[in-house]
């Protein structure tokens, strides 16, 4: 099947170009999956892990919520924040997790908590992320022929 293209941009910058060939992106209402020539779709995203297939590689992004559009064959996401998995700096994101949860934990108010519990979210998906190419860049490592 022919492929789309996949366009994610936030305020800052540019961050992913390129024609793909399925992108799973986390809707608030669940995972979406989108293929070539896709209905057109317009729908909010969370905080979470976006997996975008293209030449049967999957690679994966953290987008922090935004909206997506699919139109004309070409999926527009416009991300809070996003990085691409090289791009997250692991230890930073488990400190903003553990000072998540310390803001969780001497919370004064239900507006500190749901700052502190979206803050956790993000950081946590950074993590689970960035965890995951260390895995799997592992995994590269040992099938290669020695
Ligand atoms: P932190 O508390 O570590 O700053 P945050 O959740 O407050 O994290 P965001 O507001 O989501 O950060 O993002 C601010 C900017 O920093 C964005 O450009 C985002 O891409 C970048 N960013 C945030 N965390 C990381 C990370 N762990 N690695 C790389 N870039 C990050």
């Amino acid at each position: 099947m022919a492929p789309m293209l996949l366009e994610i941009i936030t305020a800052e910058r540019q961050v992913y170009l390129d024609e793909v060939d399925v992108v799973v992106a986390p809707g608030i209402e669940g995972h979406l999956g989108i293929l070539p020539h896709h209905a057109p779709l317009m729908t909010v995203l969370q905080p979470g892990e976006l997996m975008v297939r293209k030449d049967g590689v999957e690679s994966y992004l953290v987008v922090t919520g935004g909206f997506m559009e699919v139109l004309g064959n070409k999926v527009t996401i416009l991300a809070d924040a996003a990085e691409n998995s090289g791009e997250i700096d692991e230890q930073r994101a488990q400190a903003a997790v553990e000072r998540a949860q310390e803001q969780v934990r001497n919370r004064e108010s239900d507006v500190q908590l749901e700052e502190a519990l979206h803050s956790l979210r993000r950081a946590q998906v950074r993590v689970g992320v960035a965890r995951r190419r260390r895995r799997t860049g592992a995994q590269e490592r040992m099938e290669q022929p020695r």
